[in-house]
Order: structure tokens, then C-alpha cells, then sequence
């Protein structure tokens, strides 16, 4: 099972290219999509979710037409958005109970099965019988996902999941997507760099609407081994050290930046060599000074 992007682009009627010219094979397992506010995760998994029409190029599910056969593919989709509404007034047994007739599930006993394994599955079944607006950030996630697993779809795709969990709502979402992906090709985007190298198999960083790096997480911090480095400056010398060097990234530590350098040749003056993480390939890719 695989899912082929081939050359998609997308330029919105104000202008904006959203998607040039995009390209990945996204095997079984967790892909984790890594970019910046507005790079075009969102557009990409409208897109391949069906909702909206690139300009150019093709979504291939094994040898599916994503494009050309969208009834079929929804079939087999599950989908988180971004603003994922619950009716909160709802348990969550019910709401999931009416999903799944509108998702065709129509006999009473397949759907109560299903219903009850989702709720187990998505550790929900203890609160089921609670109305669905008084659930945290982390449930209606997991709540979310319960939803896109209805039709045991072949194809998960969930965006930003994690924006405004806590760490362990957060770790407790990965597992569960994380379990998912074992049988299944999970896509999901966010602009955390935590926990993609520990999760996803696969990834793709993407910054204003192109695809920078792709591949397996370790490798490409295998890539950047030996080439980062790190200086403790002063605030005025910053500018400087930006025209000198290739500056990926520039923090606080104590109040005094710190900067961060690729160099393929050793540094010396200040500079100590740092263990890359994939944070450092994120700001490799992203923050081109
Ligand atoms: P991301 O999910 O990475 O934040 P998006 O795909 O939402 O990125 O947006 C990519 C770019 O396209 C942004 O500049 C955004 O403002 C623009 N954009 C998104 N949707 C629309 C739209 N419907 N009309 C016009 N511009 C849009």
C-alpha cells in the first residue's frame, strides 16, 4: 500500500502558490509533514483527502486515481481537519453512533460494535455517556479520530493534531496514531519538530509550498552530522555573524543568543560542534538567512 504524489501545484485565485510542484511515495507507516505556518500542509491534505482540486498533477493510491475516482477513495479515508466541531451537547457514544450511519454503516448491531471498539480503542469508552462539550483538547482529538476510523479506512489523514494538547495528551494522541499506522498509511502535519524522529518512519519537510528534504528521520540527521555549531555572541554581533556564516537558527540561552551554523569545514574561533537533532535539520531547511 502506498499513496504517490506526482508534480502537484496549486496557486489560489489571490496569487498565492500554495503547492509547486509537490512530489512524495508515502508508504505504510507514520509520514510525518513538517513545516512552518502557511508552507501548504493543509492544502496538500485537502487535497489528497479529496476536498479540493489541485492544478496540476496526480494522487495515486496503489494504482487509484485519487483525482478521478473520489467516491472510491472516500471509501477508504479517514480524515481529521484542523478544526475538527462536535456538537457539545452530544455524548460522544451518540455522535458516534449517528457518524456512523451517515458514513453507511446501517445495521444497528455492526454499528454498535464498531462504536464500542472505537470507543475502547480511542480511550473514550469510560466518559462515552458524557456530552461531548465538556471533554478536553486531548478527547475530542481522540474523539476525532474515532470519527476518521469508522470506515477502517487504508488512508489516515490528520492535520495538526496536536496544536493546543498538553505533553501527555499529546504523547497519548502519537500512541494511538502511532498503533494506527501499523496497518495503515497515517499522513499528519504539524509545525512541532518534537516526536517526528521518534514516531514517523518517514517525513517530509515543506516551506512555502515546495518539498525542501524528504526521507527517514535519523538519516537526514545523519546527514547533518558534523556540520553544526554553535557560538554563545553578543546581540549586536548577530548581524554580522549572519552575513559570514550559514546561521540556521538563533536562540536565547540566558538572554544572550546563541547562534547555530551549517559549515562543512571544521569551525574553530568560539564555535563548538553540536549533535545535530532533527530540529536543526528543520531550521537547516526552513530558516535560509
Ligand atoms: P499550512 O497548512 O502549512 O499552514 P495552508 O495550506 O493552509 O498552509 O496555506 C498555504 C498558503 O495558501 C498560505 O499562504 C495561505 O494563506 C494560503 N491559502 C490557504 N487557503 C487559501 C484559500 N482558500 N484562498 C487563498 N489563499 C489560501
Amino acid at each position: 500500500m502506498k499513496l504517490t504524489i506526482n508534480n502537484l501545484s496549486k496557486t489560489y485565485p489571490n496569487g498565492v502558490k500554495a503547492l509547486q510542484d509537490v512530489s512524495l511515495e508515502i508508504p505504510k507507516g507514520m509520514f510525518g509533514l513538517l513545516g512552518p505556518n502557511g508552507a501548504g500542509k493543509s492544502t496538500l491534505m485537502r487535497t489528497i483527502a479529496t476536498l479540493q482540486d489541485a492544478d496540476q498533477g496526480t494522487v495515486f493510491l496503489d494504482d487509484l486515481h485519487v483525482q478521478n475516482n473520489k467516491h472510491l477513495v472516500r471509501k477508504v479515508l479517514g480524515y481529521l481537519p484542523q478544526q475538527f466541531g462536535v456538537y457539545p451537547k452530544m455524548s460522544a457514544e451518540i455522535l458516534l453512533n449517528h457518524l456512523a450511519v451517515l458514513k453507511g454503516i446501517t445495521s444497528k448491531n455492526e454499528r454498535k460494535e464498531i462504536v464500542t471498539s472505537l470507543l475502547h480503542k480511542t480511550n473514550l469508552y469510560e466518559v462515552r455517556k458524557q456530552n461531548l462539550g465538556g471533554f478536553s483538547g486531548g478527547m475530542k482529538q481522540r474523539f476525532g479520530i474515532a470519527q476518521a476510523l469508522l470506515n477502517n479506512p487504508k488512508l489516515l489523514i490528520v492535520d495538526e493534531p496536536t496544536a493546543g494538547l498538553d505533553p501527555k495528551e499529546r504523547n497519548r494522541f502519537y500512541n494511538l496514531l502511532s498503533e494506527i499506522s501499523e496497518h495503515t498509511i497515517v499522513i499528519f502535519s504539524t509545525h512541532i519538530v518534537d516526536n517526528v524522529k521518534e514516531l514517523c518512519t518517514n517525513m517530509a519537510i515543506i516551506n512555502k509550498g515546495k518539498v525542501v528534504l524528504k526521507g527517514k528521520p535519523l538519516e537526514l540527521i545523519d546527514n547533518l552530522k558534523g556540520k553544526i555549531y554553535q557560538k554563545s555572541i553578543e546581540r549586536t554581533e548577530l548581524d554580522n555573524y549572519k552575513k559570514e556564516y550559514t546561521v540556521i537558527n538563533d536562540k536565547l540561552f540566558l538572554g544572550k543568543p546563541i547562534i547555530q551554523v551549517y559549515s562543512d569545514k571544521p569551525l574553530n574561533n568560539g564555535f563548538t560542534l553540536i549533535e545535530a537533532g532533527l530540529e536543526e535539520v528543520y531550521f537547516s531547511q526552513i530558516n535560509n538567512y
